[in-house]
């Protein structure tokens, strides 16, 4: 046997029990006299005592016991006489009689403590020693949590669990594929799914009514913080359903999630339309957690000379309130701060509204006082706030103030970690126009319907039309990120073909990829509708934290490695010539 009990569950009503723990050697702490040791396993950490006049020989050992070695302890729980509130097993210590050694370890290459030395890279080579850490431990139990907690919501709701293939067939979400080369098949890929979207379909075809999975997903992007070519989805899919009974379906499991795992009740989830979101926030994930909305200022700023506004599509600003402070090398800041190319903007324009009411702007040559009261009384400016405002192409410069606007929100400390603030976004744009490949692309994946309203136009109307058609299609926004997203889907052929068509399949194109659902179309497919939320932003937002990384065991690095494994690798000559694959050097 190697314990009677975990490293944290001893506690005063324990004094003078034998005990046997097993564990890793955290800290030793050596008084001459005295040696203590933290004893730590998955659940806490046990205080251990050898005494030098009791057993010198024991104590001898202890004290040559290096950092994470693995051993076993038999001794007795008694009162500390010093002791340590903020630890749960604090209360008490182990007085041992006996040491077993169990394994040795090398000194680990940075220290395991909550706040470690290590860098990123070694982290992640020695994952396993940086998973013994509690922080991270905990995010990996909380996401084990969160999944067995989904799993009871939604099995009380009726839906099955199903499993679908991961060798498939290449799905177009709008990423790159990973394939796969298959042997028995020399020249045929397989490709990984980006989801399961195509097959959750088939099993509403089918008549499973209700279906989740809790599944892998691959895409073969370039990687942000918030991506990983791997990541995990709670895929759903219902029939028989309306984008209203959708929406409330899993608005309940959001709730369901926050009161179970936070303890919060959320509030119900405000809806706004996509048209809406833009205007407002200049996003289709706006961060609703603060204000600082847009005003459209076109009215009042045009028509003065000013070339910068006279000559663009849309003037727009939004009011940092209390900001006015900013100083002018602040300023300076936001302004390199949009001209960067990620952002891309030619520059800003501020207004400060000063104490006496006044307004000094950067504009002043062409604007007098009485033209920046007029902004100023649209922008609901008060004394002391600051007035940011930026002109161009409507699209563009809504997403450049987007940018803006989280920053600034930052800068102010508007986001807040510890509140979370739902969103539905709703009636999306069916059909996006690229203006550089003359295309149509899906604005969410060419299953989404176009709203009831709009299919006949859908059907019959001309090009300009199509930009105008609105998907049932929805997302779900925490806190200015996209935690979920669906549609109701086409079960209809000719509509199915004509999404097709328009996206710029031709037929045989549109039959080979997917004969196989126009089929299943063929044959009594009920009107179904599902949602898949990123599982690993679920968790990370949920926690407050930016990086999913935190959140997946084994994640992979910015260069999509794994660095523990050493992935990806070389194969054998063997392995390739079997695959019918010629390395091109
Ligand atoms: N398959 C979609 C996605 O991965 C979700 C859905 O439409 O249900 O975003």
């Amino acid at each position: 046997m190697y314990r009677t009990h975990n490293c944290g569950e001893l506690r005063t009503t324990h004094i003078g029990q034998e005990v046997l723990l097993s564990g890793w050697m955290n800290k030793n702490r050596d008084f001459g006299g005295m040696t203590f040791i933290d004893l730590r396993d998955r659940y806490g950490i046990t205080q251990l005592v050898f005494n030098m006049d009791d057993d010198a020989d024991l104590c001898g050992s202890a004290r040559k016991l290096g950092r994470e070695f693995v051993i076993q302890i038999k001794g007795t729980v008694r009162e500390r006489s010093n002791k340590n509130p903020n630890m749960p097993t604090g209360d008490i210590e182990i007085e041992v009689s006996e040491l077993n050694i169990l394994n040795a370890s090398k000194t680990p290459p940075f220290t395991i403590e909550d706040d470690t030395d290590g860098g990123d890279d070694l982290r992640m080579t020695y994952r396993y020693l940086d998973l013994r850490r509690k922080p991270v431990q905990n995010n990996i139990i909380f996401r084990s949590k969160l999944a067995i907690e989904t799993r009871t919501y939604l099995a009380g709701q009726d839906f099955v669990e199903v499993e679908t293939p991961v060798l498939i067939k290449s799905t177009p979400e709008g990423a790159r594929d990973f394939v796969v080369p298959s042997r028995m098949n020399k020249g045929l890929f397989y490709a990984l799914p980006q989801s399961p979207q195509t097959f959750k379909q088939i099993l509403m075809v089918a008549g499973f009514d209700k279906y989740f999975q809790i599944v892998k997903c691959f895409r073969d992007e370039d990687l942000r913080a918030d991506r990983q070519p791997e990541f995990t989805q709670i895929d759903c899919e219902m029939s028989f359903v309306t984008q209203e009974d959708i929406l409330n379906t899993f608005e309940g499991l959001t709730k369901n999630l926050f009161k179970s795992m936070l303890n919060l009740d959320l509030p119900d989830f405000p809806r706004m339309t996509y048209d809406e979101a833009m205007e407002r926030y200049g996003s289709d994930k706006p961060d609703t957690r603060f204000g600082m909305e847009f005003v459209e200022l076109n009215e009042v700023a045009k028509g003065k000379d000013f070339v910068v506004f006279d000559s663009a599509e849309l003037v727009v600003g939004i009011n940092a309130e209390g900001a006015a402070t900013y100083t002018r090398k602040q300023l300076d800041a936001l302004t390199n701060f949009v001209k960067r190319p990620q952002i891309g903007a030619k520059g800003l324009i501020y207004v400060r509204r000063n104490e006496d009411g006044s307004y000094k702007s950067s504009v002043d040559k062409f604007f007098n006082q009485d033209d920046l009261a007029a902004w100023g009384e649209k922008m609901n400016a008060k004394p002391g706030d600051l007035l940011l405002v930026m002109a161009g192409e409507t699209e563009k410069v809504r997403k450049q103030l987007n940018e803006l606007r989280l920053h600034v929100g930052d800068e102010l400390g508007l986001r807040d970690r510890t509140q979370f603030n739902p969103l539905w976004v709703v009636d999306f744009p069916l059909l996006e126009w690229d203006e550089e490949s003359e295309r149509f692309h899906a604005m969410h994946h060419p299953f989404t319907s176009p709203k009831k309203k709009d299919m006949e136009r859908m059907m019959n109307g001309d090009h300009e039309t199509m930009k105008s058609l609105r998907a049932d299609a929805y997302d779900l926004v925490i806190n200015g990120v996209e935690i979920g997203g669906g549609s109701i889907r086409i079960h209809d052929r000719d509509l199915q073909s004509r999404n097709f068509d328009l996206l710029g399949f031709t037929k045989e194109e549109a039959e080979a990829q997917f004969g196989f659902l126009l089929g299943a179309f063929e044959y009594g497919a009920p009107p179904h509708g599902g949602i898949a939320f990123g599982f690993d932003r679920l968790c990370s937002v949920m926690n407050g934290v930016d990086t999913i990384r935190d959140f997946i065991a084994f994640p992979k690095n910015n260069q999509g490695r794994d660095m523990m494994i050493d992935a990806p690798s070389p194969v054998h000559q063997e392995q390739l010539d079997e695959l019918g694959l010629d390395l091109v050097e």
